[in-house]
Parts: C-alpha cells; sequence; structure tokens
C-alpha cells in the first residue's frame, strides 16, 4: 500500500515512512493510493471471525505487501485484549461500545495499533525511538497505555503541574519501565512551546531519536476502521446506521473506509456539538473553520476538524456523493443533559456527553426519514469519564469502574521541572 499527501497526490511514501513521519512533510494527511475491497463472500465469512482476526483480515487487506499476516495477526494480539461489544437498546438502537480499552475511550483502539507497529518498525531499523508528548490530560495517557512495555519505544510525557485531574494525574504517572512523566510547573501551553523546541533541536532531536505519537497518524486512522466490520458481522444486517459522534471527524473517516472496502452500510451520521462546521459544510458547501467553543462534550471540541480533508479525498472531491452518504446534526449542552436524562429512564443506561449527542442525532433522523431499519450509536467513552457531567444530569452517583479504582489506588512518579527549556531537556537527558 503506497500512500499519498492530500496536499500533493505525487508525494508518495510507504506505510513505514508514513507511521514513522506522522504527517507529511509538506503539511498534508497520508491517505491510502488505493482501497482494496472484500467480496461479498469474504465479508459474510467475518461472521465466523472473532475482533482480532478480523482485524488482522482488514489489516492483511490494507498492508499485505509491506507486513506478513504472521507478523499483523502478532502485533493485533499484542494490542488487543479488549472488544467492542454492542449493547441493545431497543430493537432499532444499539450502542457499539468502544470504551473498554485502558483509557475507556475509543481512541485507545487506534492508539494500541499504532504502539505496536511503530514499535515493530523501531526494531525493524534497529534503533530506539522516543516518543515525547505534551498533554493536558487524556492524549497523554492513550498514549502510555499504547507504548507501555513495547520494545524499542521510550515514551516522555510533559504534563502541567495542578491543571490536569488528580485521576488524569495517576493516568500519566504510574506506568513505570518505559513510560516517564515530568510534572512541569507551568500551563499546557509551556509543555506543547517545549515538545516543539525539542523538535527543532536537530542535535538534541537526532540524540534520542524523538518523534511524535500524532493523532493525524495513518497507524491510528486505519484501526478504526476494525470495529464497523466488527459490528456489521455481529449483527449480521447489511442495513446499519452507524452515528458517530465526531469532533476531529477521524472515527467517521474511519466507517467510511470500511465502508469503502466493502463492509455494507445504509447511512452514516456525524453528530456534533455546537462546534458545528461540518453539519453547516453539509448543507451548504461551505467549509469555513471557527475557533473552538467549549461544551460538556469536550472532546468534541473542534473548530477546525483536520480529518474533513481525508473524507472529501475519500468521496473524490464530490460533494454531492458525500452528502448523499453523510447526514449531520449538531446539539447544545442542554439537549445533551436531556438525552443522559432520557436514556437513564428509559433504558437504565449511562451514555458520556458524546455519546448523548450521537443519541440526539439518531433521534432527529429516525424523525425526519421515518426510516425502519436499525441504528447503531457509536459509544465514544465510559460515562465515568465523565462522572460530574452525568452524575449531575441522572442527580445520583455511580461508581468508577474497576480500572479507575485501581489506578486511584496507585502512587505517582513524575519529575519536577520549571518551564526552563534546558532544565527539561537535563531531565530527559537523565531518564533516557
Ligand atoms: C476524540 C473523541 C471524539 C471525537 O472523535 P473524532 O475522531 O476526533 O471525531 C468523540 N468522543 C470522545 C470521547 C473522544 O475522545
Amino acid at each position: 500500500m503506497k500512500l499519498y499527501s492530500t496536499n500533493n497526490p505525487d508525494l508518495q511514501v510507504t506505510l513505514k515512512e508514513a507511521v514513522l513521519q506522522g504527517q507529511a512533510a509538506d503539511g498534508g494527511l497520508f491517505m491510502p493510493q488505493h482501497l482494496p475491497e472484500f467480496s461479498a463472500e469474504e465479508i459474510k465469512n467475518f461472521t465466523s471471525l472473532d475482533f482480532n482476526q478480523i482485524a488482522a483480515a482488514v489489516s492483511l487487506k490494507l498492508f499485505e505487501n509491506e507486513l506478513d499476516s504472521e507478523v499483523l495477526s502478532k502485533l493485533i494480539d499484542q494490542a488487543y485484549d479488549f472488544i467492542p461489544p454492542s449493547i441493545y437498546l431497543d430493537e432499532q438502537l444499539s450502542i457499539l461500545e468502544l470504551f473498554h480499552g485502558p483509557t475507556l475511550a475509543f481512541k485507545d483502539f487506534g492508539a494500541k495499533f499504532m504502539g505496536q507497529l511503530m514499535g515493530y518498525f523501531a526494531r525493524e531499523d534497529q534503533t530506539e525511538l522516543t516518543i515525547l508528548v505534551a498533554t493536558s490530560g487524556d492524549t497523554g495517557s492513550a498514549v502510555a497505555s499504547a507504548f507501555h512495555k513495547v520494545p524499542g519505544i521510550n515514551v516522555v510525557i510533559l504534563y502541567p503541574s495542578g491543571k490536569v485531574s488528580p485521576l488524569q494525574e495517576l493516568q500519566l504517572t504510574t506506568w513505570g519501565d518505559n513510560i516517564h512523566a515530568l510534572e512541569v510547573q507551568g500551563t499546557f501551553d509551556d509543555c506543547q512551546k517545549t515538545v516543539k523546541q525539542a523538535f527543532l533541536d536537530a542535535e538534541f532531536k537526532n540524540k534520542f531519536n524523538l518523534t511524535s505519537a500524532n493523532s493525524i497518524n495513518i497507524a491510528r486512522l486505519i484501526p478504526q476502521s476494525f470495529y464497523y466490520f466488527y459490528c456489521q458481522s455481529r449483527m449480521d444486517r447489511e442495513d446499519l446506521t452507524f452515528c458517530v459522534p465526531s469532533g476531529n471527524f477521524g472515527n467517521l473517516c474511519a466507517g467510511l473506509i470500511a465502508n469503502k472496502m466493502g463492509m455494507p452500510a445504509k447511512h452514516f451520521i456525524a453528530a456534533t456539538n455546537l462546534n458545528k462546521v461540518v453539519p453547516d459544510y453539509l448543507q451548504s458547501g461551505d467549509f469555513s473553520p471557527r475557533t473552538s467553543v467549549q461544551t460538556l462534550s469536550n472532546a468534541m471540541d473542534v473548530g477546525n476538524p483536520s480529518n474533513l480533508v481525508r473524507i472529501q479525498h475519500l468521496f473524490d472531491q464530490n460533494f454531492e456523493s458525500l452528502q448523499d452518504s453523510v447526514a449531520a446534526y449538531f446539539f447544545d449542552d442542554a439537549a445533551t443533559i436531556k438525552a443522559i436524562q432520557e436514556v437513564k429512564n428509559k433504558y437504565d443506561y449511562l451514555l458520556c456527553p458524546h455519546t448523548a449527542v450521537g443519541y440526539l442525532a439518531i433521534q432527529a433522523h429516525q424523525k425526519e426519514t421515518r426510516g425502519t431499519s436499525p441504528y447503531v450509536c457509536l459509544a465514544t467513552a465510559h460515562p465515568a469519564k465523565f462522572k460530574e457531567t452525568v452524575e449531575d444530569a441522572i442527580g445520583e452517583q455511580f461508581p468508577l469502574p474497576a480500572e479507575l479504582e485501581r489506578i486511584s489506588k496507585l502512587e505517582k512518579k513524575a519529575g519536577l521541572v520549571s518551564t526552563n527549556y534546558e532544565e527539561i531537556k537535563k531531565a530527559i537527558s537523565e531518564i533516557l
């Protein structure tokens, strides 16, 4: 599989180059040049495979000429010891729970696979890579869990002291082994500035083989298609409508990739909060990025969604065809809270604020189309990750899931540094 840059179809790289570079040198995003398609019979056969076997079949179809089947199966088995179950709320509505990974959010599917693939490529080159990441909370822990104990990789996380929640801090600082945390006496912007400075510091960068674990890495996008195939095969229907709570639109993009590779679906729905540039775009054809506004579904507070350009490429820049495949709706915080209450009362089931936005979009679509075929709402995070919001909405408390309970009892381990670049550099050198 060759990949090209969305800024220039002539800039082509191998899978390994794309994974290790993250973003194309010209600022574009990498996209597969060609998406192979499964036959109807191959799709039918997925009903008898488990999640990891489906993941292996999909990635082998894409990476056939670059990685062999055994290597892929092994990486996948190392990446995934969790699956995405479907919960049926009623005969027309099911929830695809994507939050059973280590950080209780769907991003684990992408991060874990990227961790394995980068580790594999590093070992192939007999080098050690150092992933340097600044975090305001969640990305750091997803990266940490993805690379924990991956041979050939070290991770250094910079986080702002006192500006992440106590539980988030433990999720960053209790891994041990190849995962190292530095608590910076400054803001998230200070952490990010340091990371940028380190990447421009050629001597330092080369000495430790610094690299990033970017959210737009193709190795994070592709594995997000696995659970669409899996869900479709478990439900064994060809008329599912998938609703995706969206921010940067990577998750929806992965669903559309699965569909182009032959996974049957009736329709896709993009659900957003008041950061509604994509719903506006699908209505008017006019894409105008804005500054993001803060909402309760904060992982979707994105004013300039980076993956829209990938989606446009998937549809060969054909706007009408994209419009035909994807419906879009947006909702405010008040509606989100009401949806959490409603689902709790009606089904005794808890939604995180992001998934609640998806639930609302399904209702709107049902009403608009009088559709009678089944809907799948992707549940992007565990409700306990947004405990205060969900407890406020339902007016009662609920216990932490076992994984968070376990972490809450561990001891924090982090180096303390000022925002001084030389001091942070010294601390990193001493760690590695
Ligand atoms: C990242 C995230 C989203 C948005 O996903 P995109 O792929 O960026 O559209 C939605 N919900 C949660 C909980 C997230 O963490």
